[in-house]
């Protein structure tokens, strides 16, 4: 039986190009900054977002919650939406790293707007924590994979810069906004003070996220990641990855959206499914009917798919770089068959 895994795009496997360079990666010791292979992807993913420095590092988490680190503290305050990763999904390191405090807002497809950010922004008073970093999430995950445009961006990072703010992206999947859109990189770059990149999820490297900004907040980041015990060694092998996922498995991300398209399509005209979020990038989110996630995700896993469960009634897929066009046809198959 073919095994369809799309509970996350973290499960690709690297591709033999990929473990090609791998293998043939020059290295060095990297908490001596003596990696050449990571320098490199460095100094290439800084200049590709026109951004001053990056720092490798071993997950996503990581790179958000050192710009959150590097953006508040105690008794200071972070603006994100409700369903944000860094809120929902980090194990609480806002406060645990940071010792911060949170204002969640709410809006459509886990996206916030500069409006709602102005009304959240706590005044100079003696009761009120000091409201220090936005951070927004592209694509956005519970949001069903949903983009931010360039243009909703301009006007709240324009609000942050008036109002002396640091807004971060956790941009875990922003090259699939990007490939969607257009834009380019050197233009988001210039919207933020951080960035956070996931190389693991469509990019398919097995480990690692970049985290970018000025030269001296990555130099402080750097501190940072050494204390979060994320200073690696011959990280170069998996710099490497990263290298040549940026130079080969960018633009194919827009084959992931595609088959996402077609699975939603199917999904919609399958039993139990009431609807399918729209689908903007590689992620697909369906309401059920009639049924729950435990179930119906049981059911599915007996045919061979398996998703998560994402709310609930909710179950989500995702595609990847692992997932190919044989793949959906046995997806449309078995899907029928609950
Ligand atoms: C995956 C992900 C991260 C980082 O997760 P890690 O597993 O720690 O690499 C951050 N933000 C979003 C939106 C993600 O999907």
């Amino acid at each position: 039986m073919l095994t369809l895994d799309l509970r996350s795009d973290t499960l690709t496997k690297p591709s033999p190009g990929m473990i090609e360079a791998m293998y043939t990666a020059p290295l060095g010791d990297d908490v001596f900054g003596e990696d050449p292979t990571v320098n490199a992807l460095e100094e290439k993913i800084a200049a590709l977002f026109g951004m001053e420095a990056a720092l490798f590092c071993p997950s996503g988490t990581m790179t958000n919650q050192i710009a959150i680190r590097l953006h508040t503290g105690p008794q200071k305050e972070v603006i994100c939406h409700q369903y944000s990763h860094i809120y929902l999904y980090e194990g609480g390191g806002i406060m645990a790293n940071s010792m911060a405090s949170v204002k969640l807002l709410t809006g459509d497809l886990g996206k916030i707007n500069a409006s709602q950010v102005a009304e959240s922004i706590n005044p100079d008073d003696v009761h009120a924590p000091e409201t220090s970093l936005v951070s927004l999430e592209n694509t956005m995950n519970k949001g069903g994979g949903s983009i931010y445009t360039l243009e909703e961006i301009k006007p709240i990072h324009a609000l942050c810069k008036e109002k002396g703010i640091k807004i971060h992206l956790d941009g875990a999947r922003l090259f699939n906004a990007l490939v969607e859109t257009g834009e380019s990189p050197a233009d988001w770059g210039a919207k933020f003070d951080t960035i956070s990149i996931c190389l693991s999820k469509g990019l398919g490297c097995p480990i690692g996220s970049v985290l970018l900004g000025t030269k001296a907040d990555i130099k402080r980041a750097r501190k940072v990641r050494k204390v979060f015990g994320g200073g690696m060694r011959q990280a170069g092998f998996l710099a490497a990855a990263g290298i040549y996922a940026l130079d080969h498995q960018v633009e194919r991300l827009k084959e992931d959206h595609h088959r996402a398209r077609l699975l939603g399509e199917l999904l919609v005209q399958a039993p139990h499914v009431a609807e399918v979020l729209p689908v903007a990038t590689n992620i697909v989110i369906a309401r059920l009917e009639g049924s729950n996630p435990e179930t119906y995700l049981q059911q599915l896993a007996a045919k061979g798919i398996l998703g998560v469960k994402f709310g609930k009634d909710l179950v989500r897929f995702v595609t990847h770089l692992d997932f190919g066009d044989a793949h959906l046809e046995e997806f449309g198959r078995q899907i029928r068959r609950i």
